[in-house]
């Protein structure tokens, strides 16, 4: 697999997300911290939401170094958030950044990999939490402060981040698989009500080099994958393509 040209072509400016506020869930490590550092290096100021605090600030340093806007930290375990934790999120973005150009649903968990028949009902539930439950409520919440961005400033771009098991099931990949094909649901729908004033998209990673793809893949040659900073590129295209609606995308092609 290697990348899409689309996105190897891609040669973004470098104040393409000038001014612009984008929320990048699970951001402190693999995918997320790369979209996020790429956002960041795009002018973007970027919040930084995930559950390990000290990996954000590692992500907060970087992007600092690397003389990107002030980026905003926002721990939150998506497995334990109860609704009221979304509205207050939604409500801190509004009231402290005034604008949310993206939303990046990134943050998943990989869960058990084995037959359903062992899948244990607690470990089901802590998934959907994390993959499908968080994007729903983090959506419900933020969609109008989007809404309001897009009204103002033309434009807003939620991504959703899916799998080649969300769209063929896979034996052995249990509620993972399950819960993309939650997420090309969710994403499907919503894009459906927005109708492009708030652009909806899924778009599917492919095999990349981190931490969730080496637990599931322990074998395989990590070399042989292309990094998060490669993939990164597939999102900033997408945040940034303003005719691009309720697509089902791939960031790789075979
Ligand atoms: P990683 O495991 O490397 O990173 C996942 C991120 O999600 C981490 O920052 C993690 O936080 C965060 N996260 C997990 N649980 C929670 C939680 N309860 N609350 C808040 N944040 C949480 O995964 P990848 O970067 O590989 O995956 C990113 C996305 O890409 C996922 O949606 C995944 O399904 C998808 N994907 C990845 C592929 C790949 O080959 N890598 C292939 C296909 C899809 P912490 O660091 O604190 O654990």
């Amino acid at each position: 697999m290697r990348l899409d040209p689309r996105y190897t072509e891609f040669r973004p400016a470098p104040d393409l997300l000038a001014d612009r506020v984008v929320l990048v869930t699970g951001a402190g490590d693999g995918i997320g911290r790369a979209i996020a550092r790429s956002c960041a290096a795009h002018g973007a100021t970027v919040v930084l939401l995930g559950r390990t605090v000290e990996k954000l600030e590692r992500v907060y340093d970087t992007i600092r170094s690397e003389g990107g806007p002030e980026p905003a930290i926002y721990p939150m375990d998506l497995a334990g958030a109860m609704p009221p934790d979304y509205e207050a999120l939604a409500e801190r973005c509004g009231s402290e950044l005034g604008r949310l150009d993206g939303l990046v649903h990134n943050a998943a968990l990989i869960g058990v990999l084995g037959p359903i028949e062992h899948y244990s009902p607690e470990a089901w539930q802590e998934l959907m939490q994390v993959n499908v439950n968080a994007p729903f409520l983090l959506s419900r919440a933020l969609v109008p402060l989007m809404h309001r961005t897009a009204s103002a400033h033309g434009h807003a771009s939620i991504v959703f981040t899916s799998s080649g098991v969300g769209r063929r099931g896979r034996a052995y990949w249990g509620g993972y698989s399950v819960s993309k094909f939650a997420i090309e649901g969710l994403s499907q729908v919503l894009a459906d009500e927005l109708d492009g004033s708030v652009r909806v998209n899924s778009l599917n990673p492919g095999p990349v080099r981190t931490r969730m793809r080496a637990s599931a893949f322990p074998a395989e040659d990590p070399q042989t994958l292309i990094t998060p900073e490669e993939a990164a590129r597939a999102w900033l295209w997408l945040l940034d393509a303003r005719d691009v609606h309720g697509q089902v995308l791939d960031a790789q092609i075979p």
